[in-house]
């Protein structure tokens, strides 16, 4: 434990910063933020988590994440700081809970924004779940609709899977009794079936097994297609993914581009990875009315675009909403979009959830 004593700032120096960062499980970001303007001077760096290191214990990677943002806020002077997590938190204190893509199933909890307040005596820290800030970056930019939006529900679907909702009549993102919401990459979902008595069953980052997260996530996605490939899925051995696979090409990239071939294996592997989301949106839809859209955000929706839309709308084809999708057989993709990139960016929301910012985001 160390603390950092700050640089004192001269009468001449320019006022301090706002310094945003954004921490998921791929990349930890930062840049300067300032209400209404772009950011500026975006930094980053690849994240350290259990996959980057699989030596490193949780321990270590926490204090590394401490060390990177204390280091980072202190070299480029700043006085307060906004921090976009991607983690499981009391959304109240600022408590983290654990983090699958960061600390795997590590789940000893870490007071964030004490222990970087008690390292840099004097600067101001606020820290969020990464979806919340998201989303709230999403909802500062919505034009106004007639009839207004009641709900927003944000989902990201990336290296993990989490949502939340945002209530635009109060502002505000109700919480449980533990401060959470949305933590949906982890329920339980039914393993894909491929064919009769062929399941697949996926471990989840978290140490559990046949979450939403093990078969939707990137990961999830990546994972599934390798059970199904060592499975010998009759599709794998002439498709155009594995030619592509074959040839060098990265996994993202030959995917999109076999989906976009029409590749049967590809359309098979994202209708079997897309099926526990469309089940986990339907379910979400039919108990609460209210949620007028629907913002996936995160790689695989937005790598994917059209062709991840065209999965949930083949689920919500052969399942929709009861009575519901009767009368309005488009009722359920109607309220689903993709965001645009850059629209829904947790480094820009790390920055408008700090309290005296959250006028800035007001729809
Ligand atoms: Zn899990």
């Amino acid at each position: 434990m160390h603390t950092v004593p700050l640089r004192a700032t001269a009468a001449s120096d320019p006022a301090p910063p706002t310094l945003v960062f954004d921490i998921g499980g791929t990349w930890f970001r930062s840049a300067h933020f300032s209400p209404g303007r772009p950011l500026a001077q975006v930094q980053h760096r690849p994240a350290l988590s259990f996959h980057s290191d699989r030596q490193a214990s949780p321990a270590s990677l926490k204090e590394g994440l401490i060390a990177y943002l204390v280091d980072t806020a202190v070299g480029q002077g700043a006085r307060q700081c906004g921090v976009s997590l991607g983690a499981a938190m009391d959304a109240r204190s600022g408590q983290v809970y654990g983090s699958g893509p960061l600390w795997g199933s590590d789940s000893g909890t870490l007071d964030l924004p004490g222990e970087l307040a008690r390292r840099t005596p004097g600067m101001r820290w606020q820290v969020a779940n990464d979806v919340t800030c998201a989303l709230l970056h999403y909802a500062s930019q919505l034009a106004p609709q007639s009839p207004p939006l009641r709900k927003i529900m944000l989902i990201t679907v990336s290296t993990g899977i989490a949502c939340r909702t945002l209530d635009l009549r109060t502002r505000e993102v109700p919480v449980d009794s533990f401060g959470l919401q949305g933590e949906i990459g982890h329920l339980p979902v039914a393993p894909p079936q491929w064919a009769p008595r062929r399941t697949v069953d996926l471990r989840c980052d978290c140490g559990g097994h046949n979450h939403l997260a093990a078969f939707s996530s990137g990961r999830g996605l990546r994972n599934l297609h390798r059970a199904l490939r060592d499975q010998g899925h009759p599709l794998w051995a002439g498709s155009l993914l594995a030619r592509l696979r074959a040839a060098g090409a990265a996994h993202e990239a030959a995917l999109a581009e076999a989906l976009q071939a029409g590749d049967p294996y590809a359309l098979m592997l994202l209708h079997l990875s897309t099926r526990a989301m469309a089940d986990t949106l339907r379910c979400a839809l039919a108990l609460d009315p209210e949620l007028d859209r629907i913002v996936l955000t995160g790689g695989v929706s937005t790598h994917l675009g059209e062709h991840y839309l065209r999965a949930l709308a083949s689920h919500f084809d052969e399942a929709g909403l009861y009575l519901t999708s009767r009368f309005d057989p488009g009722y359920i993709m109607s309220r689903i979009v993709i965001a645009t990139p850059g629209s829904a960016d947790g480094l820009y929301g790390a920055g408008l959830q700090m309290r005296e910012m959250a006028r800035e985001w007001t729809p």
